[in-house]
This record gives structure tokens, C-alpha cells and sequence, in this order.
């Protein structure tokens, strides 16, 4: 898709404050990948529909190359956005595709999908985020969905300010995201601000939301957010959007989205809303049946 202007403005009047600043747990996944969680299990209800968000970065393949070897998932969708670096993924609904600079890959796991996720490089950057976003209990045991989007075939616009939006999700300035779901009505854009510019979107109020700083530096209202930093931002009523100015050349995820409010059971890869139901997945995973 080629690069357009935006093609509305978003009007905010009351732009929401930030709550709370959030710096991530270093951790290792999958067979010893480096990562930042930024979105940790005791914040999944407060970013409800979201349940997890792995920041992970390196020049060094020590901290990417065994990748993540075959896993099974049930329950929820993974969505990567690759910035540098190539990954293969391979999955029991027999899909494939490899996932680089500025792709993304959108998996819907559903009642069950096992894959793997193997870097195919031995050198250079790899940087990129995974983000879980949970699919309510009516949706859980539905059948998997995949698909790969290259950086070519996402939307995207500037603005009169150049600031320049990846549209992965929802839509933002007129322009529709390359995913769109009706249960959680999730927004992702990847927002690249030039020193001293500014970017309004609205959000509805219920919606919860929340900034992640990957590059520079900007303020949301009378707070800075430091790189590096999730920016939870608050739920007040009258709030009706986000308006984030960069103080220096800025790149950030701004992800939000409508709460689920239903009970969340999780055990590692599996995100269901009761015990029961994840004793399930477990023994359907033991026993051969999760991605049959
Ligand atoms: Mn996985």
C-alpha cells in the first residue's frame, strides 16, 4: 500500500492523563530469548483485553538465535511487529511465513494452534514486539486464523505535522488498520514523531490504552515518559483521546482497546476464563488433541 495523507483530523478536547509509568521485567522465553515484558500478568486486568506485550531487541544472537522451538497457544490471538530481523513461523494449521523489517503477523489460536518461531539469521539486529490480545470466552474455541502482512501491504499516512502512522489495528485519522475485531475494537498504530511535532487520536473513555516508548523521548500533557517506558494512561470519563508531543525524534506503540471484563484463567499458553477450562487444555495438549 503506498503512503498517503491523512485523511480527517482527530479532535481532542480532553486528553487523557497518564496513571501510571511502567518499566517492564527483563526475562528470557521460548529457548532463551532475551526480552523485555512490558505488559506483565499483574497488569492484565487494568489493560484488559490485553494480556501480555514482550519487547525484545539485540544485536547480539546470543539473545535471539535459538528462538522459540514448538509451543502450543489456545485461547487468544499473538500479534508480532517485526521492526529488524527475520523469523520463520511454522504452525499446525499448516501455515508458514516469514516474518521481517516491519512486517506483522496476526494469529488467531483460537482452540488450539502449536508453532514455532525461528529467527533466520545468525547476526545483525533482531527487534520487534509480540502483543496477546485476549478474544472473549465465546470466541476462545474457534477454529485458528493466520496471516502475514509485509511492511509493504500496511496502511499508512502522515500528517500535516509529518508524523508518520503504521495502521496495524483499528483505524486512526480515516485510515482503516489491516485488522479490525469487533469484540475488542482493538487500536495499534506505530507512531513516528519528528522532534517537536504532535499527534492527537481519539479514544473512546472505556477503552483501555496504553503508550509504549521504543525510541526518543515525548510528553503526554505535563508528563514525560522516558524511552523505554509504558505509559498506562487513565480512564477518566470526560477524556475523550491521547495527545502525545515529542521532545525529541520520537517512535512509540500506542495500543488500546474495549475491556472484555470476563474472568481471566491463564497458565502459560493458555488463556481461558476458568480453571476447568484450562485443565482442559493442558489434558487436550497431552493427549494430542489441542491442534488436532
Ligand atoms: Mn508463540
Amino acid at each position: 500500500m503506498t503512503k498517503q495523507t491523512a485523511l480527517r483530523t482527530e479532535q481532542v478536547e480532553q486528553p487523557r492523563r497518564v496513571e501510571r509509568l511502567v518499566a517492564g521485567k527483563p526475562t528470557s522465553d521460548g529457548a532463551g530469548v532475551k526480552l523485555t515484558r512490558v505488559l506483565t500478568q499483574p497488569l492484565q486486568r487494568r489493560l484488559d483485553p490485553f494480556l501480555m506485550l514482550d519487547a525484545f531487541g539485540s544485536d547480539r544472537p546470543d539473545d535471539y538465535i535459538a528462538g522459540f522451538p514448538d509451543h502450543p497457544h489456545r485461547g487468544f490471538e499473538t500479534i508480532t511487529y517485526m521492526i529488524a530481523g527475520r523469523m520463520l513461523h511454522r504452525d499446525s494449521a499448516g501455515h508458514e511465513g516469514l516474518l521481517e523489517n516491519g512486517g506483522v503477523q496476526w494469529m488467531t489460536a483460537g482452540r488450539g494452534v502449536i508453532h514455532s518461531e525461528i529467527p533466520q539469521q545468525e547476526e545483525g539486529v533482531m527487534e520487534g514486539f509480540q502483543l496477546w490480545l485476549n478474544l472473549p470466552g465465546r470466541d476462545k474455541m474457534c477454529a485458528p486464523w493466520y496471516r502475514d502482512f509485509a511492511s509493504a501491504e500496511l496502511p499508512r499516512f502522515t500528517t500535516a505535522a509529518g508524523v508518520d502512522v503504521t495502521v496495524i489495528a483499528g483505524e486512526s485519522h480515516g485510515v482503516a488498520g489491516a485488522v479490525t475485531r469487533e469484540a475488542t475494537a482493538p487500536l495499534y498504530l506505530d507512531i513516528h514523531l519528528p522532534a517537536g511535532s504532535r499527534f492527537a487520536q481519539a479514544l473512546p473513555a472505556a477503552h483501555n490504552a496504553f503508550v509504549y516508548l521504543y525510541r526518543g523521548a515525548l510528553k503526554l500533557g505535563d508528563d514525560a515518559v522516558p524511552v523505554q517506558r509504558m505509559a498506562i494512561l487513565a480512564n477518566d470519563a470526560q477524556a475523550d483521546g491521547v495527545v502525545i508531543e515529542a521532545t525529541e525524534d520520537a517512535k512509540l506503540l500506542l495500543i488500546a482497546g474495549r475491556p472484555l471484563n470476563e474472568p481471566i484463567a491463564q497458565y502459560g499458553p493458555f488463556v481461558m476464563n476458568t480453571e476447568q477450562e484450562i485443565y482442559q487444555a493442558l489434558s487436550d495438549f497431552r493427549e494430542g488433541r489441542l491442534a488436532a
